[in-house]
């Protein structure tokens, strides 16, 4: 806090103006979060002028981290011509050919301003194209800050029985929610058999983000997925896959690299170069619920910066910039880091992993099996050991997510990060010389 007194005090200054000082709370840090000032490449700059290796990348979305030339240059050159239209721009059809071309399971596709939206639109649409009302979600799995997707999103320990209860996430959260979201455990087949067994032909969709990062950022097994399309399949549910994250795991997406199809897939992120984005895409006889050409449509979808063409020419530069090569620079960085962390931990004698794919990873200071939510959900001590961590790094020029996430962009080099590593080390080192004493 010492070397922060510019964040320190626009904190003081925000809380005048907004509740807590903030308005998102994901990046609320106490006592105070830093301020950035600038990002160039895979650093980030705070109003101190402290410069920080950048892997929160805005929550994973900044693949190619900042100021990417293709990107700047696309939205420099859509400025002049207006930044949004009570009208469709050539712009999202490219992007949209893009991702349709990308993603086998996506015959048409539809954008939104969020993760959240595209979730929300996914949801909705598998109910407008089955006639019924519930979802299925894995328990502690984040899906955005919409009602349906956040049950269970946080249930505490004194919940937990054998099969996750649908906890409300935010006070005033409607009964009725919650009586139409059924969470289940994660990676669980029987589980999942169980419920459909029960209400199968009440469930519209089940929701799945192929490798959630709240319940421990530990890919799904493909013989779950594959289960879970059978069983869907059977009851006449879509399966609907969260990719707002792990879109960036590959060409493809996660699906490509589990080689599954899901019937819906919400996007974020990555695809918007920067810029506020989600969609929802997936197959053509149930993206027809969108469809005005025949009358009012089953799902009616606005959205008055829907698919502004900043964020599309942004999105379509950012995503051609994401080649093969791309991907295998990341996923190379991925490993050398997760490995080492690894080592670090064993190195130190602390307990705890490093678990990940590609260009995410996620530390955990726990040495038992991470399977599932419960088995990640943080105690006291982690809570502040996770704390010691974030604020270690910082401190050592590196910004990360709380609790452990790291994502990764491709301006980073292997020197990059080897710098990584050794402050990850280096606090690690301390974390375990503080419990020794
Ligand atoms: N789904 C997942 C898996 C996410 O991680 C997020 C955001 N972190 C969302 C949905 C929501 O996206 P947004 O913040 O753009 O609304």
């Amino acid at each position: 806090p010492d070397a922060m007194p510019g964040s320190k005090s626009l904190f003081e200054r925000a809380k005048k103006v907004m509740p807590g000082g903030n308005t998102r709370t994901t990046v609320f840090v106490d006592p105070f979060p830093i301020y950035a000032a600038r990002g160039e490449g895979c650093r980030v700059w705070d109003v101190d002028g402290n410069v920080y290796y950048d892997c929160i990348n805005n929550f994973t979305s900044m693949i190619h981290g900042y100021t990417h030339p293709d990107v700047a240059a696309a939205v420099v050159e859509q400025l002049p011509f207006g930044t949004a239209f009570g009208a469709p721009t050539l712009s999202e059809i490219e992007l949209a050919e893009l991702l349709v071309d990308r993603l086998p399971s996506v015959d048409r596709i539809r954008f939104t301003n969020s993760g959240t939206e595209g979730v929300m639109m996914a949801i909705k649409a598998a109910r407008a194209f089955t006639g019924r009302p519930k979802i299925v979600k894995i328990e502690g799995a984040y899906h955005g800050s919409y009602d349906f997707a956040e049950v269970s999103l946080d249930s505490s320990p004194s919940n937990w029985g054998d099969m996750p209860r649908s906890t409300p996430y935010a006070m005033g959260t409607p009964r009725g929610v919650l009586d139409d979201v059924i969470a289940v455990p994660f990676n669980d087949v029987e589980a999942l058999r169980a419920v459909f067994a029960a209400q199968g032909d009440s469930i519209a969709g089940v929701l799945i983000d192929p490798m959630p990062n709240r319940a421990g950022l530990i890919p799904a097994r493909r013989d779950y997925l594959r289960a879970m399309v059978e069983i869907a399949r059977a009851a006449g549910t879509l399966v609907i896959f969260d990719e707002v994250i792990s879109f960036r795991l590959g060409w493809s997406g996660a699906q490509g690299l589990w080689g599954i199809e899901p019937d819906l897939t919400a996007l974020g992120k990555i695809i918007g170069g920067g810029f506020p984005v989600g969609a929802v895409g997936g197959r053509a006889d149930v993206m027809a619920v969108f469809d005005p050409t025949r009358g009012k449509p089953a799902l009616p979808h606005g959205g008055t910066f829907t698919a502004n063409p900043v964020t599309m020419r942004a999105g379509l530069a950012s995503m051609r910039a994401l080649t093969k090569e791309s991907f295998a620079h990341l996923d190379t960085l991925g490993a050398f880091l997760r490995e080492g962390v690894s080592a670090s931990f064993d190195r130190h004698g602390l307990a705890g992993q490093c678990v990940g794919l590609g260009s995410l990873f996620k530390v955990h200071f726990t040495s038992h099996p991470v399977t599932d939510y419960r088995s990640v959900y943080p105690g006291q001590a982690e809570h502040r050991r996770f704390d010691t961590f974030h604020k270690g790094l910082l401190g050592r020029g590196v910004l990360s997510a709380s609790y452990g996430l790291f994502a990764l962009s491709t301006p980073m080099t292997q020197a990059d990060a080897r710098s990584i590593l050794h402050a990850i080390d280096d606090i690690l080192g301390e974390i375990a010389a503080q419990r020794g004493s």
